[in-house]
C-alpha cells in the first residue's frame, strides 16, 4: 500500500510505494527535499527517490476561462478593423474574463479583461468610424 503524505512546503498531496518509507524523496510540485514518513521509526535515511510524477497539470474550467479570454482579447485586438470577428472576440472573451477572476490565474483574466475591454472600445470605435464615412458617402 502506498504512502500518502502532504508536501510540507507546498501542501500537494504525494504517493509514493511502501519501501521508500523513512528516506528522503524530492517534492515533484515545488522541488522540496521531504522524509517520507513513516509509521515505526524516525526518518534519518538520506538517500533520494523519484516520487510518482503527477502527470501534466490540469486547469480548473475558471483557468479555463481566464486563459481564453486572454486569446480572445488578442484576437478582438487583432481583428478589429473586421468587427464579424474582433467584437465577438472581444464580447466573449470580457465574459470569460470575468468568469475567470476567482479562479488561480485571476491575474491573467485581469490581462484577459483589460485586453477584452481594449479590442471592444478599438472594435466600437472602427465600426461608428465606418458608419460615418459611409453615411457621409450617401449624402
Ligand atoms: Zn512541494
Amino acid at each position: 500500500m502506498p504512502i500518502e503524505f502532504r508536501c510540507s512546503q507546498c501542501n500537494a498531496l504525494l504517493k509514493t510505494p511502501d519501501d521508500t518509507a523513512g528516506r528522503t524523496a524530492v517534492c515533484p510540485k515545488c522541488g522540496a527535499d521531504l522524509a517520507v514518513p513513516t509509521p515505526e521509526r524516525p526518518l534519518q535515511y538520506i538517500k533520494s527517490v523519484p516520487l510518482e510524477d503527477p502527470g501534466p497539470r490540469r486547469f480548473s474550467p475558471g483557468e479555463n476561462k481566464a486563459i481564453a479570454s486572454l486569446v480572445l482579447g488578442l484576437s478582438g485586438l487583432c481583428f478589429f478593423c473586421c468587427c464579424p470577428i474582433g467584437l465577438p472576440c472581444a464580447l466573449v472573451g470580457l465574459v470569460l474574463g470575468i468568469h475567470g477572476v476567482r479562479s488561480e490565474l485571476r491575474r491573467l483574466a485581469i490581462v484577459g479583461i483589460v485586453l477584452c475591454s481594449l479590442a471592444l472600445a478599438l472594435n466600437l470605435g472602427y465600426l461608428a468610424y465606418v458608419l460615418v464615412q459611409w453615411l457621409n458617402a450617401g449624402i
